[in-house]
C-alpha cells in the first residue's frame, strides 16, 4: 500500500516533545518563542504570532485588518472550508472570483468585477503549495484600497524573486495542521512586516488582554494560543523543511516526465516561481479512458492512495449557498473539482513508490 501522506518526526522533535511533558509546563511558553522567531527568520519578516490553527490565524488576520459585519472579502472557491468561514466568523460576506485553468489559482482579471464600496480585503491562496500571482493581485489592492491575506497555509517554502510565501500580502498565514508541509498536528502562524498587526493578533489570541496587567479585558478576544507541545514538534522541522520540499519538487517533477503524453491527464505545470507541491494535482479529463472516481477506485485496488482536492467548490455548499450562489457561477472551479485528483508526493516516497504509480496509471 502506498499512502497518500506519511510523516516520520526526527528524534529531535520527540525529544523536545519530552522536555515539555518533564518540564510540567504544558500551555504557551519558551518553544513557542522560539518557534516564532525562527519562523519569522525562515519567511524573511520582522513578527510571526504562533496560533492554534491556520483558521484562527485567518480569524485574527481578517480582524485585525477590521473586517467587520456589512464587510466583504474577495476570495476563491476552489479551496479548503476554513479560507471563507473566517469570513464569516467577522460577520462578513464572502465574495467569490473563479480561478484559473491551468494553475487553480484565483484569476486576477475577474476580480475587477467583484469589487464595491464595501469590499475590504482579498485573500488569494497558494493552492497546492502555488503562489497566486501577487504581481497582479496587489497592484489591484493598492488601487483600490484593498488589504491582502495570503492564506499560505499549503505553501511553506514557497518563494519567488527571492521571497517568501506568506510574505506577498499585507499579512501571510500558515496552518500546522498534522497533514501540511510543516506540521504540529495543530497549530497555525501569522506572519507581518507590520509591528502594529502583530501585537493585535498577540492580543486577540489571548482573550483580549490588552494592558500590562493580567486580565485586562479591553476588547473581544478568543484562546487561539498554540502549546508549547505543539511547537516542539513543528520546531526541529524548520531545519529540514527546505531539503522536504525540494523532494517534493523531484517527485512532481518525475510525475510530470513519467506520465507526460498520456492522452487524458493534464499534469500540473512548474514555472520560475518555486511551488513546495503540498499537492500534486493533476486533471482526468474526459479523454482519459476512465473518469476521475474510476481511476481513483482502480489505483485503490492497486494499493495506492490518492485524494480528491476538492470534490465541489466552497459556493454550491449550504453555507454559502445562502448567499445566493448557484451552479454555473463559477463554471471553471465547478468543472475542476469534477476532474482533480492529486497522487501521493510526500517527501518518504520510494523510487519503486514513484515507478508503481506512473505504471499503474500507464498501463490504463
Ligand atoms: C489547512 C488549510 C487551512 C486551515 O488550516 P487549519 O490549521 O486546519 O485550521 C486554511 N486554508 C487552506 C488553504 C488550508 O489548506
Amino acid at each position: 500500500m502506498i499512502p497518500f501522506i506519511r510523516l516520520e518526526l526526527a528524534d529531535e522533535s520527540i525529544e523536545l516533545a519530552n522536555n515539555v511533558l518533564k518540564s510540567g509546563q504544558l500551555a504557551q511558553g519558551k518553544y513557542v518563542d522560539e518557534l516564532e522567531y525562527k519562523f519569522a527568520e525562515y519567511c524573511g519578516v520582522s513578527h510571526a504570532v504562533a496560533v492554534s490553527s491556520g483558521t484562527a490565524a485567518l480569524h485574527l488576520a481578517l480582524l485585525a485588518l477590521g473586517i467587520k459585519e456589512g464587510d466583504e472579502v474577495i476570495t476563491t472557491p476552489f479551496t479548503f472550508g476554513s479560507t471563507a468561514s473566517s469570513i464569516l466568523m467577522c460577520g462578513a460576506r464572502p465574495v467569490f472570483v473563479d480561478i484559473e485553468e491551468d494553475t487553480f489559482l484565483m484569476n486576477p482579471e475577474l476580480i475587477e468585477d467583484k469589487v464595491t464600496y464595501r469590499s475590504g480585503a482579498i485573500i488569494p491562496v497558494d493552492i497546492f503549495g502555488r503562489l497566486a500571482d501577487y504581481d497582479r493581485i496587489n497592484e489591484f489592492a493598492l488601487d483600490h484600497d484593498l488589504k491582502v491575506v495570503e492564506d499560505a497555509c499549503q505553501a511553506v517554502g514557497a518563494m519567488s524573486d527571492g521571497n517568501r510565501a506568506g510574505t506577498f500580502g499585507d499579512i501571510g498565514v500558515f496552518s500546522l495542521y498534522a497533514t501540511k508541509n510543516l506540521c504540529a498536528g495543530e497549530g497555525g502562524i501569522i506572519v507581518t512586516d507590520d509591528e502594529r498587526l502583530a501585537d493585535r493578533f498577540r492580543i486577540l489570541r489571548n482573550h483580549g488582554q490588552a494592558g500590562r496587567e493580567r486580565y485586562d479585558y479591553q476588547e473581544l478576544g478568543y484562546n487561539y494560543r498554540l502549546t508549547d507541545l505543539s511547537a516542539a514538534v513543528a520546531l526541529p522541522q524548520l531545519e529540514t523543511i527546505e531539503e522536504m520540499n525540494q523532494k517534493r519538487l523531484e517527485n512532481a517533477e518525475f510525475y510530470n516526465e513519467a506520465l507526460a503524453g498520456i492522452n487524458g491527464l493534464k499534469l500540473p505545470g512548474i514555472d520560475e516561481k518555486r511551488s513546495v507541491f503540498h499537492l500534486y494535482t493533476m486533471r482526468v479529463t474526459e479523454e482519459f479512458r476512465m473518469n476521475r472516481d474510476e481511476l481513483k477506485d482502480h489505483l485503490a485496488v492497486e494499493g495506492i492512495e490518492t485524494a480528491v482536492y476538492y470534490p465541489k467548490p466552497l459556493h454550491l455548499y449550504p453555507l454559502y449557498r445562502k448567499f445566493g450562489y448557484k451552479e454555473g457561477d463559477f463554471p471553471v472551479a465547478e468543472k475542476a473539482c469534477a476532474e482533480v485528483l492529486s497522487l501521493p508526493i510526500h517527501p518518504l516516497l520510494k523510487r519503486e513508490d514513484l515507478e508503481k504509480v506512473v505504471q499503474t496509471i500507464s498501463s490504463i
